[in-house]
């Protein structure tokens, strides 16, 4: 099951599998809620069920 690992940093949109917080900006999941996207600085992280 090694599929997941891979595949999550270039997957869009597939929320169920990634974190529970995404960067609307780039798109990238966190575990944890950031203030500011650490990837690309936007301060647009929200949680993912919320943008589905
Ligand atoms: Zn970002």
């Amino acid at each position: 099951m090694g599929v997941f690992d891979k595949a999550k940093t270039v997957s869009h949109l597939g929320a169920e599998e990634r974190g529970p917080y995404i960067c609307l900006e780039c798109e990238e999941s966190f575990e944890v809620l950031y203030h500011s996207c650490p990837v690309c600085d936007a301060y647009d992280v929200r949680r993912a069920k919320w943008v589905e």
